[in-house]
């Protein structure tokens, strides 16, 4: 049975980009069609951008959720050049990068639409002539950095002179999470923002973002104090992203080197890592490995950033190894692979990162290398960051912990598990085994090897309140000592190692539950206990100024007292049965086997794409 089913994904999937309202009619609905084709050469609108338009030309407050390359520009950027409707005049565009406002000035300046950029890199004769031309109303949009809004006194002046002038027509938050504290790249400058409201409350605001959290949505609304906003939202599933989690290990670094090599030869690409040294680290490897990479982030200056992604942005780097600092304002639409060689933080950073592959509407492919140990280190990382108080230090371990069960989950469809983050009801039918845990269900051959795969994976929840008791009793017995976590997980598991033997605990492992379990298990276990802050993690800073993690008990330990009181944790199996093996040696047979699931999607896919348009044309 084929992995893919090319006529079945086009009838039935319901992409974001194809629209299928009927069109309500407004006086300004000719003039604005005529304009769509003539200014910006587009025939018909994706979802949402009509009824978004619609709204803003009523005057009504507007908050716009598309998934990236969704087309929110057009959102605000048609209205700006109407001259029926409600408002006229000069439309400002709050954006939260330089380069993403030139981007945007230099292309409608290209389609004859009379824009300008105010930010703090113009020279005082720039500003000059830009407030020249704004004040006497000869600017259809102003994009103006956040940084000016809250700190100059003279770009304030000019849009109150606007106001006045009846010629400020609406106001456009791009980027709107940026205002949130929990959207994913918080800007001070941008929680300012607040004032186009209380100073011109009937002048109608714009928020636009890809961030689909509805907890940051709301942050927005009320930061920005949108008056009962028309809010657009749509299905943020991006159809044409395979999303896989691999275990990670010794193995890794070849093993990408090779998926680089071998399946996305001259493809470009991205590799997500938790650190700058480890960033640096394994563009060095894989430069070795002959592959056309850069490292990237925020300890680099400015000049050399900008360098490595130009030179990856125009193909002269294939692969670029970056940090959560290559985000915002990333727009190469033919990204065919993102690799998390670390877990992210957070879901919501997952699907943004992932979301940066295949914005052109082509097949890409998401792989995040798992790690429980990958998972410690930032939960280690989140609990050392003193810029985090006591809350939003407990939201972000909440937060890594929902990374880690969405990467030990072998069974449930990915788009399923990332959609429900974000509150969107997903039916696994429509992912077409296009992702690892749905492609699992099937039985399949192995384009490379020739074997038949049967994959089948067993979920076993467990009940362990029993260990998790023996652990609480074990920990304060001896936190006193100054244990780590691992030191425990050995001793409840019953090692025989001798340093345990020689401090006198093996008796207490002896008769321990502990044994059921094995080390990757009793880890989960541990980090699930401290997410429940039933034990607890603090460190102390050796004399060499490095810290150590300590484990004790937590102050949630008390509710094991309470005789109803259980925990359940899910544990997995994973069976996987060759039916027929060509492969004769053991040894590379379990490698081939390995990176089955990803090769088989691949070249299968690879076949058949060629008969599908690109999910971003308009239909
Ligand atoms: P976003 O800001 O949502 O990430 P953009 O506004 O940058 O997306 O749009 C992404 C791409 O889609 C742009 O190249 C834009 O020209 C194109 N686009 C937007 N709307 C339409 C449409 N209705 N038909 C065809 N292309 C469109
Ligand atoms: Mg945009
Ligand atoms: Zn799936």
């Amino acid at each position: 049975e084929p992995l893919f089913d090319d006529q079945q994904f086009l009838l039935s999937q319901s992409s974001p980009f194809e629209s299928h309202e009927p069109i309500k009619i407004y006086p300004w609905t000719d003039e604005l069609f005529a304009r769509l084709n003539n200014y910006f050469h587009i025939q018909s609108f994706r979802p949402n951008q009509l009824e978004a338009i619609n709204s803003t030309l009523q005057s009504k407050d507007v908050f716009v959720l598309m998934p990236t390359g969704g087309g929110k520009s057009l959102c605000y950027q048609l209205p700006a050049i109407m001259k029926s409707g409600t408002t006229h005049g000069t439309t400002v565009v709050i954006s939260p990068l330089i380069s993403l406002m030139q981007d945007q000035v230099e292309s409608l300046l290209s389609l004859n639409i009379k824009t300008s950029m105010f930010s703090s890199k113009n020279s005082a004769q720039q500003r000059k002539i830009t407030f020249d031309l704004l004040l006497n109303n000869k600017l259809n949009l102003i994009y103006i950095s956040p940084e000016m809004i809250s700190s100059s006194k003279q770009c304030q002046e000019a849009i109150h002179s606007l106001y006045q002038q009846g010629n400020l027509a609406r106001v456009v938050i791009d980027e709107a999470h940026c205002v949130s504290n929990w959207g994913h790249d918080f800007r001070p400058d941008y929680k300012k923002l607040n004032i186009f409201k209380q100073k011109y409350p009937e002048v109608p605001v714009i928020a636009l973002t890809a961030t689909a959290n509805e907890f940051v949505q709301n942050d927005i609304i009320k930061n920005l104090g949108l008056n009962n906003p028309a809010t657009f939202r749509q299905s943020f599933n991006r159809d044409n992203l395979y999303y896989q989690i691999l275990p990670k290990d010794k193995t890794t670094i070849p093993l990408m080197a090779k998926f680089i090599k071998e399946l996305f030869p001259n493809q470009t690409g991205i590799i997500y890592c938790h650190s700058k040294s480890s960033c640096e680290k394994l563009a060095t490897l894989l430069q070795k490995e002959n592959i056309s990479c850069q490292f990237y982030h925020a300890g680099m200056n400015q000049n050399d950033r900008i360098h490595v992604q130009k030179q990856w942005q125009n193909n002269q780097i294939q692969v670029i190894v970056a940090t959560i600092a290559f985000g915002m304002g990333i727009d190469k639409a033919d990204v065919r692979f993102v690799f998390h060689y670390t877990v992210p933080r957070t879901l919501e950073n997952y699907y943004q990162e992932t979301g940066r592959a295949g914005r052109d509407g082509k097949y890409s492919y998401c792989i995040t290398f798992y790690s429980l140990s990958d998972v410690r280190t930032l939960q280690k990382m989140i609990q050392r960051d003193k810029n985090l108080d006591k809350e939003n230090k407990l939201r972000h371990l909440d937060k890594l912990k929902e990374v880690m069960q969405y990467c030990d989950d072998k069974i449930t469809c990915r788009r399923k598990l990332v959609l429900s983050y974000f509150s969107e009801e997903f039916n696994s039918k429509d992912c077409h085994c296009n992702c690892d845990n749905c492609s699992k269900k099937t039985t399949s051959q192995s384009t490379l090897t020739g074997e038949t795969i049967t994959n089948d994976v067993e979920e076993e929840e467990k009940d362990i309140t029993d260990v998790t008791k023996q652990i609480v009793e074990l920990v304060s017995s001896i936190h006193n000592e100054k244990v780590t976590a691992s030191y425990c997980q050995d001793i409840i598991r019953g090692s025989k190692m001798s340093k345990i033997v020689q401090a006198g605990h093996d008796d207490l492992a002896q008769h321990g539950k502990g044994k059921d379990f094995n080390k990757a298990d009793m880890e989960r276990i541990f980090f699930h206990l401290i997410t429940l802050r039933i034990l607890q993690e603090y460190s102390i800073n050796n004399n060499m100024g490095f810290a150590s993690n300590y484990v004790k008990v937590g102050p949630n330990a008390k509710n094991l007292k309470n005789p109803s009181y259980s925990i359940h944790l899910k544990f997995y199996k994973e069976k996987r049965q060759r039916i027929t093996s060509k492969t004769t040696s053991q040894e590379s047979s379990s490698q081939k086997n390995k990176d089955f699931g990803f090769i088989a999607a691949y070249k299968s896919r690879k076949v058949k794409q060629v008969s599908r348009p690109p999910a971003h044309e308009s239909v």
